[in-house]
């Protein structure tokens, strides 16, 4: 590690030099630093606008769940299956899915060895159970805050290490050489020296970068994500590293006073669903397009475990039906729609009573072994989980009083960055990993993103390790090569700061950008909506200098993180209508409209009219490069899932001289 100062335009930079600094510290970032440290490369460092923001540390789930390799039983599993079933997610990269089946028991036993509570039986079995898109029972959980355990150990191991940690420093720009081909460092701000611009501005001047700054969250208003989970996904694609499959997201029902995923118990115990207008009039909505009550009853417990929205189950009354109909209420008509646990559906009870008798096989048989036969919404669910009741009220909302608010949200990026099985991307020396690394494809299994996030770091580190060993640029080369970028920002960072007046607007600005991208961008999408969107988005970008208004310093992170999400968001909604234009139909996690397409269901608005899934995508990857401020888009078939390489005397002779880290 070295430090020195440099002046840019009159200006003092402080650089730091690192042979590798990662970026971000969620629970893939600081798996990076710790196996990096582990692997023998101590000069690093981990970079983070908060340890306590992001997604791994605020987020969770009914019950979190991570995937890996099955252990437990009788059931057989390999890596070669499990890569299968990653495969067969659509649009996915065979090599990758090797690779995160293969590594998945490695990385896991490494968390329950740090201290991750993963349940085990007495027989010392480390059980799991099937999750969706799972064949096997490869899921696993350490309850509801599973990505917080796993934050927290790995955060020990760091500071254990004594890694330093820059901890309020906010990346705003990826610095490369000039012809944009190797990654050189990061210009950050640090927070807490904003009032002066001679501490205002940080370099780091590294070998590698390990960049874990999570999915770009930013762009949606409807979000599931934590406040505090913005993304830096836009000054990545800036500098030229290569999306892919940006088209492919998550969404589903969440609450939105306390963001939190509305799935499993919480839709079991059967709440209703009420729309109210701005004139405070209420009423339940689902049955209008529901045949029967008990069809609507089903849907709903469905969702308990169907909890991403999927077009392919919007037909015959099926449980995404549901969040059309939350779509229709809250942007269509512009009305807020909650979950009363209080009272039962009102279709389907008889003086508040339900009728239980109504429900499919599935959903009734469920409720009567759990005992939930009677009662209202809220009896059941203190009957099958009151952690999920405290849970709300930890968070300052008595379910058993209030409702929740809800909306359809986005909550999960399965493409993102582009990288290979290294997860280095184009830009040599980048390493974008955990989410902001796009490894996923259409379908994925529930908890393969934690997997994926650890087994990137621990592959980012051994390929370091074993290739990237050498020092940083000299700081005389560094700031040669990249003082003209350095240039671009610190003149950006003067104009933001020289309006500085009234009550500032960076916040209204946020506001705005994620309307569009949840009204557009996020599960229905049609191409002339997101044609416009992606033109507002860009014209908004271009004067955002001008337009920025700060209320005070404090403001200018917030400000560059605006340019980020503008420029992030454009990309994204370009991405969406190249995926259209090019012919893809409505698969994964969203509907694509088309006006000659089927509706779901009768009486629906036309804007549900959906062209359906072509099969043919599935083999496909779609990838972007923005170069010159334009989009370049390229189409390539998946990489098929690896062959041979198992003879152990081949395989050993490889691993010794060091070949398979190539
Ligand atoms: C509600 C919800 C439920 C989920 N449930 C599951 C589940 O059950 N199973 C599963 O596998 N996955 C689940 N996921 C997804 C999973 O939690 C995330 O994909 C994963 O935690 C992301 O980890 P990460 O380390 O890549 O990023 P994060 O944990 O988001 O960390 C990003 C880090 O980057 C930092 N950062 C961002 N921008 C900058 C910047 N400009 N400069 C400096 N630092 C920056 C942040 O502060 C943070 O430290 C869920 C997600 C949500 C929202």
């Amino acid at each position: 590690m070295t430090y020195t100062t440099v002046e840019i335009m009159g200006t003092k930079v402080a650089i730091h030099s690192f042979n590798t600094i990662i970026v971000g510290s969620g629970a893939a970032g600081l798996n990076a630093a710790d196996q990096l440290y582990s692997h023998g490369q101590p000069d690093i460092a981990v970079v983070t606008n908060g340890l306590n923001m992001g997604t791994s540390l605020n987020t969770g789930s009914d019950k979190q769940t991570y995937y890996r390799l099955t252990m437990s039983g009788n059931t057989p599993d390999s890596p070669g299956e499990m890569a299968n079933d990653l495969y067969s997610g659509g649009s996915m990269d065979g090599d990758i899915a090797a690779v995160e089946a293969a590594s998945s028991a490695r990385c896991y036993f490494r968390l329950v060895e740090i201290g991750v509570p993963f349940p085990h039986n007495r027989f010392g079995e480390y059980v799991g159970y099937k999750t969706d898109h799972d064949p096997r029972q490869r899921a696993t959980s350490a309850g509801p805050l599973t990505s917080r355990y796993m934050t927290e150990s790995l955060l020990k191991q760091v500071r254990g290490k004594a890694i330093p940690i820059f901890e309020g420093y906010h990346a705003i720009g990826i610095l490369t050489d000039p012809a944009g081909s190797r990654a050189l460092g990061i210009l950050t701000i640090n927070e807490k020296g904003l009032k002066d611009p001679n501490t205002r501005y940080v370099a780091f001047n590294s070998t590698n970068i390990i960049y874990a700054t999570g999915g770009p969250a930013g762009i949606y208003q409807a979000s599931v994500y934590p406040e505090s989970q913005v993304g830096a996904t836009g000054i990545a694609l800036e500098a030229g590293v290569k999306g892919k499959n940006l088209t492919e997201w998550q969404y589903g029902i969440a609450s939105l006073k306390f963001r939190w995923n509305l799935s499993g118990t919480y839709q079991q115990v059967l709440p209703s669903y009420v729309s109210v207008d701005s004139k405070g009039i209420e009423r339940e909505f689902l049955q209008d397009y529901f045949d029967t009550p008990g069809q609507m009853l089903d849907a709903i417990f469905l969702k308990g475990y169907q909890w991403p929205f999927d077009p392919s189950k919007t037909f015959n009354q099926g449980s995404s039906l549901i969040d059309l109909l939350v779509h229709q209420e809250t942007v269509l008509k512009n009305r807020r729609v909650y979950l009363d646990y209080t009272r039962n559906p009102s279709w389907g009870s008889k003086n508040g009573e339900l009728d239980f008798s109504l429900l499919g096989t599935e959903a009734y048989e469920y409720l009567q072994q759990s005992g939930a036969q009677f009662g209202t919404p809220i009896q059941r669910l203190a009957a099958m989980n009151q952690p999920a009741i405290e849970l709300y009220s930890r968070n300052g909302i008595d379910l058993h009083s209030e409702r929740l608010e809800i909306a359809v949200c986005a909550q999960h990026n399965n493409g993102g960055l582009a990288g290979d099985i290294w997860w280095e991307s184009n830009l040599a020396h980048f390493f974008p990993i955990g989410e902001a690394n796009g490894t996923h494809g259409v379908y994925r299994p529930g908890g393969s993103a934690l997997n994926s996030g650890q087994v990137g770091s621990l592959r980012a580190a051994q390929f370091i390790a074993h290739n990237y060993q050498m020092a940083p640029p000299s700081i005389k080369n560094f700031v040669k090569e990249t003082r003209r970028q350095m240039e671009e920002k610190l003149r950006l960072g003067h104009i933001f700061t020289s309006s500085m007046h009234g009550p500032g607007n960076v916040d209204q600005i946020r506001t705005n950008l994620g309307e569009r991208m949840t009204q557009v961008g996020s599960h229905i999408r049609s191409l002339d909506e997101i044609s416009r969107a992606a033109d507002a988005a860009l014209a908004e970008l271009s004067s955002l200098p001008e337009t920025t208004q700060l209320a005070s310093l404090e403001d200018l992170p917030a400000a560059f993180q605006n340019r980020d999400l503008l420029l992030c968001q454009y990309i994204y909604l370009k991405a969406m209508a190249n995926y259209i234009e090019t012919g893809g139909g409505s698969r994964g996690s969203y509907l694509v409209h088309d006006l000659k397409g089927e509706l779901p269901k009768e009486g629906l608005p036309d804007v549900f009219r959906l062209r359906p899934n072509d099969k043919r995508f599935s083999s496909r990857i779609q990838e972007v490069q923005f170069c010159d401020g334009q989009c370049h888009f390229q189409w390539r078939q998946t990489k098929p899932l690896p062959t041979g390489e198992q003879w152990f005397e081949t395989v050993w002779k490889d691993y010794r001289d060091g070949t398979v880290f190539r």
